[in-house]
């Protein structure tokens, strides 16, 4: 099959999966505990895709053109079984790379079934050092030791690995030097994303944000950064690196410097539904379709119109008032 491409020519390459809609965390910028309490109301079981299913979209997702997934969530490693799906992704002819986006806290005890089902790379979310800061933002009071030891203990394991930090202004900004300083010596890339306006619930406001460009200042002060090439079309940080040590850092800068027009990417949500960006209003449903006995060739070809009427580019047209009035869905359906 040819490579199916969008109104603007983005060919369809990622495949972000997002298994599960539930999380341990109740990070305030993304599932803030006032609003999922003890009385939220996720997805029942048998409205996750099951992994019968998600393989079988896999395979078609792969004959479009898709070289990578990514699983994540909710917390993806909350999902029972995740090597088992892990497994059947990483046996699909055409898919090159298999990634899991996770906060880390369960990872000590999966570590190895996932690598030896498959998984190669490894996204540690991680926002602060500092016990307090935290505990605060992750809404739980999780200490970020308990990361910190699954990072080296899956990095002896041989997982590639980057970790994120989310970075709120007035929040954990006086945290980005010690993590630049503790990723560095450690030869693991850090990479700063901004803020972002997803979901309903995280007074999302551009006051909030602290750009690319203050980071990339502040680690100016302390270290020598040279900028690395890009490695691929579509990648979407921007790169730097130590000059002394040669390690990276990088930064995902979705709301000051958007992306959009070298976006390959999909996401098929927790709850059965294909988005063509993450900031999306509405998704395509492709859990009845898998339901209701279409054969492969209808839920590709009804998988193509979608991607091939693509013409999204939201982050490049945002505005304070576009972010405000806009219908969202939360991260934990859509999956970051
Ligand atoms: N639970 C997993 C984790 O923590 O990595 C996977 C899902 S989480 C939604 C994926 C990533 O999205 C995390 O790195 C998280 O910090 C990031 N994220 C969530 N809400 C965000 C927001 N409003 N702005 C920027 N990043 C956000």
């Amino acid at each position: 099959m040819a490579q199916v491409v969008d109104k603007f020519g983005r060919p369809i390459r990622d495949l972000r999966i997002s298994v599960t809609d539930k999380c341990n965390f109740r990070c305030t910028y993304c599932m803030p505990k006032e609003i999922f309490g003890d009385d939220y109301v996720f997805l029942p079981e048998d409205q996750l895709l099951s992994f019968d299913e998600v393989t079988r979209l896999g395979h078609i997702f792969a004959s479009l053109g898709v070289k990578k997934f990514r699983i994540t969530g909710g917390e993806p490693l909350l999902r029972k079984n995740l090597p088992d799906l892990i497994e059947r992704l990483a046996n699909i002819p055409g898919i090159e790379d298999i990634g899991l986006t996770t906060n880390g806290v369960m990872l000590g005890r999966q570590a190895e079934d996932l690598y030896n089902a498959g998984l190669q790379r490894l996204n540690l979310s991680l926002d602060a050092l500092s016990p307090d800061v935290f505990g605060e933002m992750n809404g739980r009071g999780t200490n970020p030791q308990i990361i910190l030891k699954n990072i080296e203990l899956a990095k002896e394991m041989g997982f590639q690995m980057k970790v994120n930090m989310v970075v709120k202004k007035g929040v954990n900004e006086g945290e980005i030097l010690p993590m630049a300083t503790h990723f560095k010596e450690r030869g693991i890339t850090l990479r700063f994303i901004e803020f972002m306006d997803v979901g309903n619930d995280n007074a999302w406001s551009f006051e909030k944000v602290l750009t690319k460009k203050e980071i990339y200042h502040m680690l100016q002060e302390e270290f020598e950064l040279e900028p690395v090439e890009k490695d691929y079309f579509g990648e979407v940080a921007q790169r730097y690196r130590y000059k002394d040590n040669g390690v990276e850092v990088g930064f995902i800068t979705s709301v000051s410097e958007s992306f959009c027009s070298s976006c390959t990417r999909a996401r098929l949500g927790s709850d059965g539904k294909l988005y063509t960006r993450l900031f999306a209003s509405s998704g395509f449903d492709v859990r009845e379709l898998l339901r209701s006995g279409k054969t492969d060739e209808e839920i590709t070809e009804a998988i193509t119109g979608v991607w091939s009427n693509r013409r999204d580019r939201y982050s490049d047209e945002r505005t304070e008032e576009t972010a405000r009035k806009r219908k969202k869905i939360n991260m934990s359906y859509i999956g970051g």
